[in-house]
């Protein structure tokens, strides 16, 4: 495993109290996976892709499937219904980002304390 080139992608992704690194799927594995969150290990491995816009994608997948593992006590979901879920999560959860810049960094903003965030 290595970290992804040629690309601006940050290396790592903070999930709570969880930090994730961003590393190279291995080809075989690439052959049938995206990408695969590893949450226990502290992963999320991501394949190539052909362009940063499929990538981006991806990576909103894995961390629906790193949410579901990091913050539900007990599995919830079989998965197949993991899977629809982080399919229909990260479509619509891409959309909004994409189409609504000035919302997501209002919600960055207000998450953070808002402007007593800031003292
Ligand atoms: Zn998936």
């Amino acid at each position: 495993m290595s970290t992804i080139k040629n690309t601006n992608l940050p290396p790592s992704v903070k999930i709570g109290y969880r930090t994730l690194r961003l590393e190279k799927l291995s080809k075989v594995k690439s052959q049938c996976h995206a990408g695969i969150c590893k949450w226990h290990d502290g992963l999320l491995l991501l394949a190539a892709h052909k362009d940063t816009q499929e990538l981006a994608a991806t990576i909103l997948h894995e961390l629906f499937h790193a949410i579901f593992c990091g913050f539900s006590s007990r599995k919830e979901l079989t998965e197949e219904q993991e899977e629809q879920a982080a399919d229909i999560l990260s479509n619509g959860l891409g959309a909004v980002i994409r189409d609504n810049p000035e919302l997501i960094a209002w919600l960055v903003h207000e998450l953070e304390g808002g402007d007593e965030g800031d003292e």
